[in-house]
């Protein structure tokens, strides 16, 4: 018998003996208590609908209930004790349960989640949320796990997630053209002199409204890139102050909007031109529309050891400290008057996770009343 047996064993008959005492009559106060409570915890272990398991530190599984066993697709709990929860995992998730195994065992943390995959007895594959608890008894460590079927759950959002990457895509193209050709028109009408004044603003303001949506169906595109993995970063060496003259042109048009440039203007990265192109539009379009009166909107470029830091200050209202944490998550917009300026609050999750896979992070300082800065960083190499 290996020492971990020994200290189940043990264990066991500890609980067995405080058993017999509570039957017998001659528990003392406390051990009636430790008994109650311990039979509290099994009945909730045992009839939960959720699968819970109980692992020794070697991965092994000591106890089940039977809402486990039926997830697995087993009749009985024999058939499962003292296997590892990785012989029912297919190969391709054997990692999320390291990244939990690590965390819990490891790192220590108190608790950890995870969506991940398993197989049942007959080989059909279910997701499931995994909840891990670690905890200590008899100064030995062990896992409590709880497993919930989210396979219609996981489903249902590939499903969303598909439509809304056809729709856009589907979207995306016509609204190509008919910017293109607005642009066209805009530039001909240019040229005309006998155009009255209202109508060459109708044409440009139709010009506008499709560069906005253009930019409100890129953003789902994204997201919906990132979500299904369909991401390739085309990289190439730089110089990051061409892209932001580039990307600014359309604001420097609007003569009330001056962007300041400053810091260094030799400075090469490696990265996707595009999407950085892509980020510094959203930064600059965000201090257009979110800090309107701040008519001067400032970058700066600069390097930190082997990363370059680019930086887009404004000065409008700034945004207070608990919206921060969640600025760079999808969907999060700090107005709860969602129709007041366009947006889905999805342009600061997708430049994040565009400069993570970079390599880089994206932070934001603000203060109320004096402004906000947006910056992220990029490797030199
Ligand atoms: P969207 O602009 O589509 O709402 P973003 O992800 O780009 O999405 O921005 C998320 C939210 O962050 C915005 O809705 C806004 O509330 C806030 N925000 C972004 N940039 C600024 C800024 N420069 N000043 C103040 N608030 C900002």
């Amino acid at each position: 018998m290996d020492d971990q047996s020994l200290l189940t064993e043990i264990s066991a008959l500890k609980n067995e003996i405080q058993q017999l005492k509570y039957e017998k009559g001659i528990s003392t106060f406390q051990d009636s208590n430790f008994h109650k409570s311990q039979v509290r915890f099994r009945t909730i272990f045992e009839s939960s609908m959720l699968g819970n398991k109980i692992i020794s530190p070697d991965l092994k599984i000591l106890q089940l209930n039977q809402a486990m066993v039926a997830l697995l697709g087993y009749d009985t709990k024999d058939e499962i004790i003292g296997t590892r929860i990785l012989d029912y995992t297919p190969t391709e998730h054997l990692e999320d349960w390291k990244i939990l195994q690590d965390n819990l065992w490891k790192n220590s943390m108190p608790s950890f989640g995870i969506e991940t995959c398993l197989r049942k007895k007959d080989g059909t594959l279910f997701w499931c949320q995994v909840t891990s608890i670690l905890f200590k008894d008899q100064n030995q460590n062990y896992g409590y796990t709880i497993i919930e079927d989210c396979t219609e759950r996981h489903d249902l959002r590939r499903q969303k997630e598909e439509f809304i990457s056809v729709a856009s895509h589907q979207l995306n193209t016509p609204i190509t053209s008919l910017k293109a050709r607005l642009q066209v028109m805009n530039r001909m009408l240019g040229n005309e002199n006998d155009v009255s004044t209202k109508f060459r603003k109708l044409s440009q303001e139709a010009e506008t409204y499709t560069t906005k949506l253009g930019y409100l169906v890129g953003d789902l595109l994204n997201l919906t890139k990132i979500e299904l993995e369909d991401f390739p970063l085309n990289r190439t060496k730089f110089v990051l102050s061409d892209v932001i003259d580039g990307c600014c042109s359309h604001i420097n048009l609007q003569a009330e909007y001056t962007i300041k440039f400053k810091g260094d203007h030799k400075l090469k990265v490696v990265a996707d031109i595009i999407k950085v192109d892509q980020i510094l539009i959203n930064l600059v379009n965000n201090a257009v529309k979110y800090a309107p009166d701040s008519k001067e909107i400032e970058i700066e470029v600069k390097q930190l050891d082997n990363m370059a830091k680019v930086l887009v200050t404004d000065k409008g209202q700034g945004i207070s400290a608990d919206h921060m944490a969640n600025l760079f998550t999808r969907y999060y917009r700090v107005d709860k008057d969602m129709f007041k300026t366009s947006g889905l609050g999805l342009g600061l999750y997708v430049s994040s996770e565009i400069i993570k896979r970079h390599g880089g992070d994206m932070g934001v300082e603000s203060e109320i009343g004096k402004g906000s800065t947006f910056w992220f960083t990029l490797p030199l190499n």
